[in-house]
Order: structure tokens, then sequence, then C-alpha cells
């Protein structure tokens, strides 16, 4: 397969400078917050929401950041979210907790079951959360992150929207389904990576189509199966998987274990709830967490110190390790406090929190 293009994230460069706006990412997260408040989201939900979002934006990960704002008061309005949902906890087995979103946003899920999953891991050495009947939006890092901050090894994946095609395929079959994975480090930021298992997020092509900016012929095909630049050909069509028949049978296990396993929605069921509109799909997520210290006792700190060897070795060839560029915008924007959205997305966000729908 010929290697692919590198990516052009449509929000991450400079040509639009003229057309964004600096701002205080805590001006934004109270833009945020104002938005979905006004439009009907419970506060917990709200708080859970606007944190991912402002996670994201701080990481420059723009596609997750507050572009997602529109479509997260679209899918309040539209229903059939509910604004108010409370998690229900099912305490399944010594290794197994299961979440029941019950048709609200998965982050509030996550966060109610987080401690439960930790305190499994750290007495069985393996402990699996899975959340069901859930809208999902977020990058998966974030939850990778909160298990790595806990010393733990953390996997997880959840379906997207259905846009892409099986390799060799020309229908959407598929979600986006991302894959994270995180592994903690004794000194600094750990080790993690976060990606769809098709050639690019779908958001990105919808980033593109609102910039106005062609995708590489690579990334998608169009509704008759042809490869397209144009990124609204490209949502009308369907995505590739990235790595050819790996990705898609990478995606098919997704689709499975976060699906099928938690007796949920795969993601062309899942596309038909909203009746087609692509908005954020209902499905499930799989997070997995393992406690080191139980497989390895008293060993850890020796064979961690290998660990440390092969990411050292990555990066002795002039490789870089994933989250790299991730991380040096947190810097950034810790440093000082600003962050920079296209002026289009901070007139659409405050217009958000003056209608209620
Ligand atoms: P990217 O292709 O942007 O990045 C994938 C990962 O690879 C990142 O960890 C990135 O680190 C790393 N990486 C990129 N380039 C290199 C390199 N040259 N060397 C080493 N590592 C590299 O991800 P995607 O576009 O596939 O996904 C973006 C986000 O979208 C993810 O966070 C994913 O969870 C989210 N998503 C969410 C969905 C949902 O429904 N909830 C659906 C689909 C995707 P870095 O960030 O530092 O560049």
């Amino acid at each position: 397969m010929n290697p692919l293009p590198e990516k052009k994230h449509a929000d991450r460069n400079g040509p639009d400078a003229d057309a964004r706006i600096s701002l205080p990412l805590e001006t934004l997260r109270q833009m945020g917050v104002e938005a979905l408040l006004a439009n009907g989201l419970s506060p917990e939900h709200t708080e859970t929401v606007i944190e991912a979002m402002a996670l994201a934006q701080r990481d420059e990960c723009h596609s997750h950041g507050f572009h997602q704002l529109p479509g997260a008061v679209q899918l309040i309005r539209r229903g059939p979210l509910v604004r108010d949902a409370v998690p229900v906890v099912n305490d399944r087995s010594p290794s197994l907790l299961q979440m029941d979103a019950r048709f609200g946003y998965s982050l509030l899920s996550f966060q109610t079951g987080l401690p439960v999953l930790v305190e499994k891991a750290r007495k069985t050495g393996v402990a699996i959360m899975t959340i069901k009947n859930c809208y999902h939006f977020s990058a998966l890092w974030p939850e990778v992150e909160a298990l790595t901050e806990r010393g733990l090894i953390g996997l997880v994946m959840t379906q997207g929207v259905n846009c892409v095609a099986p390799e060799g395929g020309n229908k959407p079959t598929f979600g986006t389904n991302p894959i994270a994975f995180g592994w903690p480090r004794p000194q600094g930021i750990p080790y993690v990576f976060d990606f769809a298992t098709s050639v690019i997020a779908r958001s990105d092509i919808q980033m593109h189509a609102l910039a106005g900016q062609d995708i590489p012929l690579e990334w998608a095909v169009d509704s008759d199966g042809q490869p397209t630049s144009d990124p609204t050909a490209a949502l009308k069509g369907a995505l590739r998987t990235f790595g050819g028949h790996k990705g898609s049978a990478l995606s098919t296990m997704v689709e499975l274990l976060t699906g099928p396993l938690l007796g949920d929605l795969l993601s062309a069921e899942s596309i038909k709830v909203d009746e087609g509109a692509g908005l954020t799909p209902l499905h499930g997520e799989l997070i997995v967490a393992l406690d080191p210290d139980v497989f390895l006792g008293a060993e850890r700190a020796q064979h961690f110190d290998r660990a440390e060897g092969l990411f050292e070795s990555i990066i002795a060839q002039g490789a870089r390790l994933p989250s790299q560029r991730r991380y040096e915008a947190r810097q950034r924007t810790l440093a000082t406090g600003e962050v920079s959205i296209p002026r289009h997305l901070y007139e659409r966000i405050r217009s958000l929190t003056t209608t209620t729908g």
C-alpha cells in the first residue's frame, strides 16, 4: 500500500489566521457551559461534556474541542438524547463494571464508574468498564490519561459515526471506531496513542468541508465508490480504514466489542437512530484497566525501566512518540491560558448561549 500523505488539520495551521480569534480557555469554557445549560442539558452532563471539549482545545485537538459544541446543541435540541440521564451502575463481577448511560452522554458514566474500575483493577489486576446506551463524541485520550494518572495501563475503544467502508468495499459499514492506549511512565508524561481506525476522523473531513479545503484522494470514496477530494462528497460516500485489511479487521473488532458484546448497537444500526443525520452516535464503549503492580509486584520498577528503553530507542532514531505534539500544545496553552478558534465558531457559540431550542 502506498504511504498516506501527512494529515493536514484544517484548523491547526496558519492560512486562516486572520479568521481566528484568541481568547482565554476559561472564557470559552464558560461560554460552552452557558450554551449547554441554556439548551437544557443537566448541570452534571454539562460539566463533563465541557471539560472534555476544554481538554481537547487545550491540547489543540481542534476536531474534538469546541468545534463539537454546535453539534452537541443540535443533538440536545433534536433528541432522543436524554438531557438529564442518570447513569445506572451494575457491579457485575469482581472484574466487570457495567454502566448504563440511559441514553445520555457517555462522559458522566465514565466519571461515575471510574473509582469503581480503579478499585477493581487494583484488586484483580485486570478490570473492564463497559458503557452502553451512550452518546459518545469525545476523544479517548482523556479517559486513558485518567487511568495512567492513577498508575494503570488503559485501553479504550468505541464506535464512531457509521461512515467507513471495509477494505475492498464501498458502503458505510463501520464507524470511525477509535482505539486508545496508555502506559504510565515513571517520570513524566505517559505513552498514549489515540486514533480512529478510519484513515482520518470524520470531524476532520467536516472541518475541511467548513474551511472549503480539498482532502487527499486516499481518504475516502464518493457514493459511487470512486476516490474523491471533495469533503462533502466524502461525507455522502464512505471513508477508508487505515492500513487496508488490517484496519478493516480492527474496526470489525471494535464493532463487536462495543456493540453485540454489550447488547448494544452496531454503528450501522446506530446511524438509523438519528435517521441518518450523522450526529453523535448512540452505542457502547469498552474501557480496560490493567494494574502493573498486580502483574509485577516488586519487579515493576525494573521492568518499567526496560519499557523506558523502548521509548528511548524510538526517539533515538528520530521518530517521535505519539501524543508528543499534543503534550507540546498543552504546555503552550498552560503557559498563556489562551486558545485560538475560528471566528465563525466563536460567533456560533455566542449565538448558542442566547437561543433555547
Ligand atoms: P491522528 O491521526 O490525529 O493521531 C493519531 C495518534 O497518532 C495520536 O496519538 C497522534 O499523536 C499520533 N501521531 C500522529 N502523527 C504521529 C507521528 N508522526 N509519530 C508518532 N505518533 C503520531 O488521530 P485520528 O484523526 O485518527 O483521531 C483523532 C481523534 O478523534 C482521536 O482522539 C479519537 O479518539 C477521536 N475520535 C473520536 C470518535 C468518537 O466517536 N468518540 C470517533 C473517531 C475519532 P499527536 O496527537 O501528538 O499528534
